[in-house]
Formats: C-alpha cells, sequence, structure tokens
C-alpha cells in the first residue's frame, strides 16, 4: 500500500495549485488525474480572472481593493437573485485572488488586460495569454519540478477511512487495477464539477439539461459523489452555467496554438499594445471566434433557429433554447436575411463578444471560421450549403414569417414583434449546440476549506476546493470561477500540508 503525504484528487487548474502549494510547504503529494492528460474544464475556458491590486492594474495606474471587489460582485444580481452568497468565501475569494495572480505571474502566467466588464467599477478582468492552456503549461511545469508525483489516467474510486478522518484514496490505474493510496496529512478533492453527469443533472436540474453536452464531457461529480458517501452535501446543486455556443474548430487557429512561453508572451502584450487596433482585432478575432457564444439579439432582430432537417423546433427568445437537445446530432444553424446580415456587420450589433476584449461581427466569422459561414442567394442554396432538406427549410422560413406554427411563430419577442425573413441574400452560422459549460453545485465546505459532513461537522482530513468545493459560494460575472479555482486550490494545498502526519506504518487504517 502505497502512501503519501497529500492526496489532490484532479489535474485542472484547483488541483495544481493545491498540489504546488503543498509541495512548497515541505510535504509529499500525489496528484491523480482520471484523464491522460491534465488539464480539466480549466484548459477548456476563457481563461479569465476578475482580480484588484495586480501589477496590470498597478501599470494602469488603476487603484483598487477587495472590497469594491466585493461589493461589485454583488451587482451581478439579476441571475442570482433570492439566492443566499456564501459571503465568508466571498471574502476569502477577493481578499486572496491578488496573491493569487503574483503566484501565477511567478509561475510564468501572463495575461492581458485589466479588461473593464460593467458592473465592475474599475477594470479588474485579466486575460490569460495566449489561451487558457497556459495555466496548465505552466504549473504542471512547476508542480513536476518541485517533485509532485502526478499519476495519469488513474480515477478515484473511493474515499477511505471514516467521517471522522478519511485516510486515503482508492483509485482505479491505467490498466483498470484497483490501487490503494494513503495520506498521512490529508485528501484534497479538485474533481470540478458535474456537468457531464447526466445523472446528476437530470435529477437536480433538468432532464433537458441531463440530456446537454458538456464542454468538458469527463467531469462527472465524481468527487463530490466520494464525498457524499462520508456524509456531506451539495449547495446549490440546480445552478449552471450554459447555453447555445457555435462548435469548435477541428483545427484551432493558429493563435491559439503560440507556445505559452513567458518570454513570447510579454512580447505579444507588448506588440499588441503598440500595434495598429486592426492588427490587435485580427490576432485576438482569431482565437476569440473558436469560443464565443452567438448573440441572442440575432433572434430579436428576426434569425430563426433551424435543426439539421432544416426544421424550425422552438421559439429562439427563450434565454435558453433547451429543446436544442432533442434534435437531430443535438445541432442547430441560425439563418436570417441581408437586412439581418447587414445590421450584424458593425457596431454596435455584434455577432458574439468576449466581454471587455473584442466584438466579432459578421464578417469576422466569414473570415475566421468558414466552416461555419454559409451564404447563398435563395433559400434552396443555403439549404444546400447546411445539407439540410430545401423544403423544410422553406416551410419553417414560411411558417415563421406567416407566424403559422404552434407557438404564434414566436414573431413576438420581449420587445416587440420580430422582422419577418424577408430578402436574400440568405445567410446560416453554425453548427451551434447547446453546451453546459459548468455546474455551480459545490460541496458544504468551512473557511478552511474542510468539507462538512452530517450536521455540518467537518469531515477529517479531507478538503474541496474549486468547483468541488464552491460551497454555496455565487460567483457572479467573469473570471471568478478560475479566481476561486486556484485560490481555493492554493489554501486547501497549505492547509492540509500543515495537519499533522499520521504513522500508518504500525497500524494502517483504510
Ligand atoms: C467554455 C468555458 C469558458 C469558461 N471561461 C471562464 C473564464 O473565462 N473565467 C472563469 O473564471 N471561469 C471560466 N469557466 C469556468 C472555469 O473554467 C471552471 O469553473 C474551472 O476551470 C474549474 O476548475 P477546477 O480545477 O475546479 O475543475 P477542472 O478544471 O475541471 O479540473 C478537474 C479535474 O479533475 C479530474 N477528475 C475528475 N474526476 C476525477 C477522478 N475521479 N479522479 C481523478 N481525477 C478526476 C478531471 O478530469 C479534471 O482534470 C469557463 C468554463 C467553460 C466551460
Amino acid at each position: 500500500m502505497n502512501t503519501t503525504d497529500v492526496i489532490v484528487v484532479g489535474g485542472g487548474g484547483t488541483g495544481l495549485a493545491a498540489a504546488i502549494s503543498a509541495c512548497t510547504a515541505g510535504v509529499s503529494v500525489v496528484l491523480l488525474e482520471k484523464n491522460p492528460t491534465l488539464g480539466g474544464t480549466t484548459a477548456r475556458s476563457i481563461g479569465s480572472i476578475s482580480a484588484t491590486q495586480t501589477q496590470y492594474q498597478a501599470r494602469e495606474g488603476i487603484t483598487d481593493s477587495p472590497d469594491e471587489h466585493f461589493e461589485d460582485m454583488g451587482k451581478f444580481s439579476s441571475k442570482h437573485a433570492n439566492r443566499a452568497d456564501n459571503e465568508k468565501l466571498a471574502r476569502i475569494l477577493v481578499d486572496n485572488v491578488p496573491q493569487t495572480m503574483r503566484w501565477l505571474g511567478e509561475k510564468g502566467v501572463s495575461f492581458l488586460g485589466p479588461l473593464e466588464e460593467p458592473p465592475h467599477r474599475k477594470p479588474r478582468m485579466h486575460q490569460v495569454m495566449p489561451n487558457s492552456a497556459a495555466y496548465i503549461f505552466h504549473l504542471e511545469r512547476d508542480a513536476r519540478k518541485r517533485g509532485v508525483s502526478i499519476v495519469t489516467q488513474a480515477r478515484a474510486k473511493r474515499l477511505l477511512g471514516t467521517a471522522a478522518a478519511v485516510t486515503g484514496v482508492e483509485y482505479t490505474d491505467a490498466k483498470g487495477e484497483t490501487q490503494t493510496l494513503l495520506a498521512r496529512r490529508g485528501v484534497i478533492l479538485a474533481s470540478g464539477d458535474y456537468a457531464a453527469d447526466p445523472q446528476f443533472k437530470t435529477a437536480f436540474i433538468s432532464e433537458a439539461v441531463g440530456a446537454t453536452e458538456a464542454v468538458n464531457p469527463t467531469n462527472t461529480g465524481d468527487g463530490h459523489r466520494m464525498a457524499m458517501d462520508m456524509g456531506a452535501r451539495i449547495i446549490n446543486q440546480d445552478m449552471f452555467g450554459g447555453g447555445m455556443r457555435f462548435i469548435r474548430p477541428v483545427v484551432p487557429a493558429w493563435q491559439s496554438r503560440l507556445p505559452p512561453w513567458a518570454w513570447l508572451m510579454r512580447w505579444c502584450a507588448t506588440l499588441l499594445k503598440m500595434a495598429p487596433q486592426s492588427l490587435v482585432r485580427h490576432f485576438v478575432m482569431g482565437f476569440l471566434t473558436t469560443v464565443l457564444v452567438p448573440a441572442r439579439e440575432l433572434f430579436r432582430d428576426g434569425a430563426i433557429l433551424i435543426n439539421a432537417s432544416g426544421e424550425r423546433f422552438a421559439d429562439e427568445n427563450k434565454p435558453m433554447v433547451f429543446e436544442l437537445a432533442f434534435q437531430p446530432e443535438a445541432k442547430g444553424y441560425i439563418v436570417f436575411d441581408a437586412a439581418v446580415a447587414k445590421k450584424y456587420s458593425q457596431w454596435p450589433d455584434f455577432v458574439s463578444t468576449a466581454p471587455g476584449i473584442a466584438f466579432a461581427y459578421l464578417q469576422d466569422y466569414e473570415r475566421n471560421r468558414p466552416d461555419l459561414f454559409h451564404r447563398a442567394s435563395t433559400l434552396e442554396g443555403l439549404a444546400a450549403s447546411l445539407g439540410v432538406d430545401p423544403r423544410h427549410l422553406k416551410a419553417s422560413v414560411k411558417d415563421y414569417n406567416d407566424g403559422t406554427t404552434s407557438d404564434g411563430g414566436a414573431r413576438l419577442s420581449p420587445r416587440g414583434p420580430r422582422p419577418a425573413i424577408g430578402e436574400g441574400p440568405y445567410y446560416a452560422l453554425g453548427p451551434v449546440k447547446n453546451y453546459i459549460n459548468y455546474t455551480d453545485g459545490g460541496l458544504a465546505i468551512n473557511s478552511d476549506l474542510q468539507v462538512l459532513g452530517a450536521q455540518d461537522v467537518p469531515i477529517g482530513r479531507l478538503f474541496a476546493a474549486g468547483a468541488t468545493g464552491q460551497g454555496g459560494l455565487l460567483l457572479k460575472g467573469h473570471g471568478n470561477h478560475l479566481g476561486w479555482g486556484f485560490t481555493s486550490g492554493r489554501l486547501a494545498g497549505g492547509y492540509a500540508a500543515q495537519l499533522p502526519p499520521r504513522d500508518f506504518s504500525t497500524k494502517p487504517k483504510p
């Protein structure tokens, strides 16, 4: 039976931060990751972090504080109305995320920014360069250098011990064999969320969300389940982030494939500051159009959503068109006429935006994502380009224009009637799919990131961080999920390392 001081379950941003932090405190660490490579949702994210008092703010002469960050998070209220926040954890986030940014900088991670994101009163969103894989690149390198033992294809299955004291983890290795690993000091759960677990999503949220694909197909709530077997509970289990998104390109843009070397990123950041706006846009657009979400205003202005058969199937005005999950291949296309195309080719009507970074117009998709861009002078031509049945497409447009579908053609939007589809040329963008980006249901934890069990008594020597340990914290606005992941991971690693070690040599307690 193998023994280490601290076991970290999960090799996304949170798990790597926890492992490095524990190792830096001078103890031995084993990180178990179920996939062949590290990264998790962290490596698939846009990569922004909101933080105050950073070197990037200082460079721009911005005076900012954790208190202002705390207050501004409360202004993102509409989605979270009537839901209590965990203010203790929110305080931990805003007070410690400035140090997290310095810590990431020391590891070689570079950012663009700070960027505006109202209602934050000051620019405090920082965009990692060149993309979120940079977090994993730098942290994995640092972890290995320090001696963290990283075991991939190692899926944690069960916590050992009791709620009084967790003693280790049982996992299956690359050969599918069961292994047991004991932790002298503690176990940290950093196994992400359950965005890809149909069972949890259906039970906690809805059947449609249960049937909807996740951006990260391997986050199946394993850590949540293992802790629940010890008496833990999930808070805000019905909350999630997701929606319609363009599918990713088969080959990512060259900008996304730049190596995240610190010197290169510094050079890029300097160059981008000096370069003409048009060049900056070209650079940023290349990778933004790989991850962006279509603006819902397109539908308000007369675009419709059809499925892979060419049929319109839902009222597109809804915040999330859940029916998409049940369409052929769960995919759709956004179809519109020349008038909508003209409108969405210039400010203030953009097809999509990464807040504070840039806006993408129709021509940006034509240039950067030809795989998503379709144009034809007739509806028949458009149907041929999409590979859908022309009769269905024409009937869908007619029914919408006539308002004859069962939902009245959904020609009414909250802001009044939607325009009919008029003159060609006709356009389509897609495929689009619905994706669940993340679930916000995290294990209940205390301020020391210990997992709470029955009657809210901490489960001995068990910590949770990042998405697994979200603990009722409402991560409002952009850049706080990653901020919480790296921050709580760092802290949990330090707390676990400080626990007095147990001696398993004489009396193993699996
Ligand atoms: C498209 C998209 C864009 C986003 N953009 C942003 C953004 O810009 N800013 C922001 O703040 N947040 C963003 N988020 C959210 C953010 O990415 C996540 O909240 C965050 O990455 C969670 O980090 P984590 O380390 O807790 O989980 P993860 O990064 O998912 O890591 C969990 C790891 O645990 C592993 N694991 C799971 N189960 C086991 C097991 N049984 N045994 C061993 N290993 C296991 C997983 O394989 C994974 O590697 C975005 C999310 C998406 C999908």
